[in-house]
């Protein structure tokens, strides 16, 4: 009996051993909820990940159009990647609940917030969603500002080493990569936005303070009268003279958002609208550096046509 059995552990042993040595080849599944925290992903894992995004980059991350093909998605994932402080509190926990992956649920090594280790802007004093406010633990929208996004590429480094650690010396050398080429960038960013430092600026929602703040530019107001709050007549009735007495020559509007309230306050204010992705957008090159690149050159275009009577 025993002899008879013999072969066929071995066969299965054997076998055993090939799933190993192909499961290590495989490149990790990772799932990330917007186009911000994909390219990052990309750019720290290289070849050794495979990232796909839920969110398009055109879409406003709170209130994404969850698919029901993201519950079969995050079923496969190896990793998950969502910025958190609230941002996804919207669409992306009925899609867990229903993907039920151990992999990737809340505390498990292939589950990323890349919030943690970020100092949030404008955390209120107490946890408060009253009024529909869609930033109770602070403003989510971080991953604009390019020194933040390199504290984030060594957030999911950290994740994909632990989920991987015989590929982790590619997650560091990508980590590393990551950091030098913002690093290399940041001086003429800087430069080219220096000229409108001070500048104070209008913007839609607030997706745009960390990235602004960067480049020493004040955002004044927003259409919004509170996060995820559509603009009123009374918001906007009262914006309008306080952006005049403090000289605000753009507002600063996502790709996804209706034009008509801008545009009016645009005309009453005399300001200009400039349209500012959130997201990187190129399908031949999403990548992170050249996002930030293409919104500097942008700005500093928009900002410069405004100050010209
Ligand atoms: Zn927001």
């Amino acid at each position: 009996m025993k002899d008879d059995r013999l072969p066929f552990v071995r066969c299965l042993m054997a076998s055993l051993l090939v799933a190993v040595v192909v499961r290590a080849a495989d490149p990790v599944k990772v799932v990330a909820t917007t186009a911000d925290l994909a390219a990052v992903a990309r750019a720290v894992g290289g070849d050794a990940v495979e990232v796909t995004t839920l969110a398009r980059p055109t879409e406003d991350a709170h209130f994404v159009d969850a698919k029901p093909s993201f519950i079969k998605i995050a079923n496969q994932a190896d990793v998950l990647i969502e910025g958190g402080a609230s941002l996804e509190t919207g669409w992306l926990p009925p899609i867990l609940d229903s993907a039920r992956n151990p992999r990737v649920a809340a505390g498990a090594p292939g589950r990323v917030v890349a919030a943690q280790g970020v100092v949030l802007q404008d955390v209120p004093a107490a946890l408060d969603r009253s009024l529909g406010d869609v930033h109770p633990q602070g403003n989510p929208h971080f991953m604009l500002d390019p020194v933040v996004a390199k504290t984030v590429a060594d957030t999911i480094a950290t994740a994909f080493c632990a989920v991987d650690p015989s590929r982790c010396s590619t997650y560091r050398d990508g980590q590393a990569r990551f950091r030098a080429e913002i690093d290399a960038k940041l001086p003429a960013w800087q430069a080219a936005l220096a000229p409108f430092k001070g500048a104070k600026v209008v913007t839609y929602h607030k997706d745009y303070d960390y990235f602004f703040g960067r480049f020493g530019l004040e955002v004044v107001g927003t259409l919004e009268p509170k996060p995820g709050i559509p603009p009123s007549p009374t918001h906007l009735t009262a914006l309008v003279p306080a952006m005049r007495a403090q000289r605000v020559s753009l507002i600063v509007v996502e790709p996804y958002r209706e034009r008509s309230n801008p545009d009016f306050v645009a005309e009453s204010s005399g300001a200009h609208v400039l349209v500012l992705p959130t997201m990187p957008e190129s399908k031949e090159k999403p990548d992170y550096v050249t996002f930030i690149d293409g919104n500097v050159r942008a700005l500093a275009a928009a900002l410069e046509a405004a100050r010209t009577p």
